[in-house]
């Protein structure tokens, strides 16, 4: 086990991933996506697009005062959660499979340089691109 804490989290959390796995409970990204839409769907698409994007802006707001420190490490978690919840119901107003274009422009690594890992010049890259492509 690694002293590190930072080490131990991901340490603990691989080995719990691989625990599910064995036991059959990973979840694909469509599974998730479809939670999601059973969960709040219906809500969700009454409020629109439009509304939907504010409060997913307002929980990437909440994930990035959680990187900036001055949390616990259970808020963190908790803020990648929620992200990553609005971001999926987003993609279901939008009629978009998130698993689908994740394999699209993810399945083999760079999109652009197709390399695992990315291959591609920083510094090379225009500065306000986030993701090369
Ligand atoms: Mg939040
Ligand atoms: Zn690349």
């Amino acid at each position: 086990m690694p002293s590190c804490p930072r080490l131990r989290d991901r340490h603990s959390s691989l080995l719990a991933r691989f625990h599910r796995s064995l036991v059959g409970e990973v979840m694909r990204i469509a599974e998730f996506q479809k939670l999601i839409e059973d969960t709040f769907g219906q809500k969700d698409r009454k409020r629109g697009v439009e509304n939907t994007f504010l409060w997913f802006s307002e929980e990437v707001g909440e994930l990035a005062r959680a990187i900036n420190g001055r949390t616990t490490r259970e808020n963190l978690r908790h803020e990648f959660a929620d992200v990553l919840a609005w971001l999926t119901t987003l993609a279901s107003i939008a009629n978009v499979d998130l698993e689908e274009v994740a394999r699209e422009r993810y399945g083999k690594g760079c999109p652009r340089c197709h390399g695992v890992p990315c291959r591609c010049d920083e510094a090379k890259s225009r500065p306000q691109a986030a993701r090369c492509g």
